[in-house]
C-alpha cells in the first residue's frame, strides 16, 4: 500500500520547477531552499512509514510548496529583531538596554554609509585619534580632566585596574564586592587584571580606619564600587567619597570608582531616587571613574573612563585599550547622546531612557486607555482586561529599590491558558514581551510608545487566534 503514496512524493527537480519555489530562491538563497525541500520531503517519507492516514499525507503533499516557503522564510528572517517592551523595565538588559533616538541614529546612518574622519585629523591631514571626537564633550559635561571610552564598563574596569594596579594591592570594602551579572564579579575582575584584592570592613559597615590599616607600600589603588544593583539596608555605613579621597591624598594612592550607571543629572528633581552623579565623583576629587554608556546615561553600549590626565594617559597606551576599542557607530551614537546633556532640559525630553523614566503618569494612563479601547473585543474570547496601578522598574541594575508608579493592562482568563498566551505574544512576528505574574499578563504602558498601541492590539488578537 505504501508504494503508491511513495510514488506521489515529488522529486526535488520537480519541486524546483514550481513557480513559487523559483521566486523563493530569488528572494532567499538556493542553499536554504534546497535544505528546506530535503527536510520537507524527508518528513513526508518518515510519516508514510508511521501512518496509515493516506488522506492527511496527500494533503501534506499538496501543501508542499507552502510548507517549503514558510520553512525557508523562517530560516531567512532576521533572528535579531525589534520587540515591544511591555515589561515596564526601562533599562532591560535582555531587551537591549537603552534606546537611541532617531535624531542620533540619523547621524550614525550618515557616518556608517559614508567615509568619515574616524581617525583622520582634518586640520593636519594626518592620522588622528578616534577618541578625539568624544573627549572634549565628555570633559565639558563631567568636568573631568581627561576621558577615554571602551566597549563597556566591564572592560573599563579591567583596563583601569590593569593599567593602574597590576602586581599591586587594591583595597575595597567587603560590602562592595558586587557581581554585575554574566559572571562579572569584582574579585574575579581584580584577579584578571593582575591586582591583588584586599577586602576590608564587614558586609554592612566599612570605616575609613579599615582602609587606612590596610594601606601598605604595595597598595596600588583604593577602589570604591557603587553597589548599583542591590542595597544593604538597616545598620549600614559606607565611606563618603570625601573620606576616601582624603586618605588617597594623604597616602599618595590613587582612588578609583566604578560608578556602574553613568548618571549625569540629578534624578531626584524628577521624583526619582537620588543616584550619585559622575560630576559628584569628579568634584570630590576621585582620580579615575568608570561608568556604562547604556544604563542611566541613555546612550550606546560603552564604558566611559574619566579622571586625571596622568592616569588616563597610561590607559590610552595600554594594549588592552586597543583590544577594547569602540567602533564608529558607538562613537557617533555616544557623541549625539552626550551632546544632548549640554542642556538638561533637552536631555530629559530627547534621550529615550530619561524620557521613559520621567514620563508623566497621565500620559501613561491615556496610552493604557487607548489600548484598552482597541482590545475591547477580546472579552468575547474569554479574556478579561482591566487597567491597574502598577510599578515600573528602572532596570539595568540601577536604583533597585525604586518603584515608579505606572499604569498597566492586566489580562486574565478562565477559559484560556494565560501562560500560553504570554508565549504566543513572544512568538509574534514582532514579539511583545510582557510580565506574567500569578496567572495574569501585565502590559506596562510606560515602556510602550503611542505608535505601538496598534501593533499590540493586533498582536494580541493574532496570539489569541493562534491558541
Ligand atoms: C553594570 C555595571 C558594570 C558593568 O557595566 P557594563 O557596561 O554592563 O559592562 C560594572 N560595574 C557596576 C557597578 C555596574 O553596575
Amino acid at each position: 500500500m505504501g508504494e503508491n503514496i511513495y510514488s506521489k512524493i515529488p522529486k526535488v527537480d520537480a519541486v524546483l520547477e514550481i513557480e513559487d519555489i523559483k521566486k523563493l530562491i530569488e528572494k532567499t538563497s538556493r542553499n536554504l531552499v534546497m535544505e528546506s525541500i530535503r527536510e520537507e520531503l524527508d518528513g513526508i517519507r518518515k510519516s508514510i512509514s508511521k501512518t496509515t492516514d493516506m488522506e492527511s499525507l496527500e494533503r501534506r503533499i499538496a501543501a508542499l510548496s507552502d510548507s517549503i516557503v514558510s520553512r525557508t522564510e523562517g530560516k531567512f528572517e532576521n533572528k535579531f529583531k525589534r520587540t515591544v517592551n511591555a515589561t515596564g523595565v526601562v533599562i532591560h538588559t535582555n531587551l537591549g538596554r537603552s534606546l537611541i533616538s532617531k535624531e542620533v541614529m540619523d547621524n550614525v546612518y550618515d557616518l556608517a554609509t559614508n567615509y568619515s574622519n574616524l581617525e583622520f585629523d582634518l586640520e593636519t591631514g594626518e592620522r588622528g585619534s578616534r577618541y578625539s571626537h568624544l573627549v572634549d564633550m565628555i570633559k565639558r559635561i563631567t568636568g573631568a580632566e581627561d576621558a577615554l571610552v571602551v566597549n563597556n564598563n566591564a572592560a573599563a574596569v579591567v583596563l583601569v585596574l590593569s593599567a593602574m594596579a597590576k602586581g599591586k594591592e587594591v583595597i575595597t570594602s567587603r560590602g562592595e564586592l558586587v557581581e554585575i551579572g554574566g559572571s562579572f564579579r569584582i574579585p574575579e575582575v581584580m584577579e584578571q587584571s593582575g591586582a591583588t584584592l584586599v577586602d576590608v570592613g564587614a558586609t554592612n559597615k566599612t570605616h575609613i580606619e579599615d582602609y587606612r590599616r590596610a594601606v601598605t607600600e604595595n597598595t596600588g589603588a583604593l577602589l570604591k564600587v557603587h553597589t548599583s544593583n542591590y542595597r544593604i539596608v538597616g545598620f549600614t555605613e559606607s565611606l563618603s567619597l570625601e573620606e576616601i579621597v582624603a586618605l588617597g591624598n594623604e597616602a599618595s594612592i590613587p582612588v578609583i570608582e566604578d560608578l556602574g550607571s553613568g548618571v549625569l543629572i540629578d534624578f531626584s528633581k524628577y521624583g526619582l531616587e537620588y543616584e550619585p552623579t559622575v560630576q559628584d565623583s569628579v568634584d570630590a576629587g576621585v582620580d579615575v571613574i568608570t561608568f556604562s554608556g547604556d544604563k542611566l546615561l541613555g546612550g550606546p553600549q560603552a564604558g566611559i573612563i574619566v579622571g586625571k590626565s596622568e592616569y588616563i594617559k597610561i590607559m590610552k597606551k595600554h594594549p588592552l585599550n586597543r583590544a577594547f576599542r569602540i567602533d564608529k557607530f558607538t562613537i557617533a551614537a555616544l557623541e549625539g547622546t552626550m551632546k544632548m546633556y549640554l542642556s538638561e532640559e533637552r536631555a530629559v525630553s530627547n534621550i529615550p531612557t530619561l524620557k521613559l523614566l520621567t514620563q508623566d503618569i497621565g500620559e501613561i494612563e491615556s496610552r493604557a486607555k487607548a489600548l484598552m479601547e482597541k482590545v475591547d473585543g477580546i472579552d468575547a474570547h474569554g479574556v478579561k482586561v482591566e487597567i491597574v496601578d502598577e510599578y515600573s522598574q528602572v532596570g539595568g541594575g540601577s536604583m533597585p529599590l525604586e518603584r515608579i508608579p505606572t499604569k498597566a493592562l492586566k489580562l486574565n482568563s478562565e477559559s484560556l491558558n494565560i501562560g500560553k498566551l504570554e508565549k504566543g505574544l513572544r512568538q509574534l512576528e514582532t514579539p511583545i514581551i510582557t510580565r506574567l505574574y500569578k496567572d495574569s499578563i501585565y502590559m506596562d504602558m510606560r515602556t510602550v510608545r503611542d505608535d505601538e498601541v496598534d501593533l499590540i492590539s493586533r498582536g494580541l488578537e493574532k496570539a489569541i487566534e493562534r491558541l
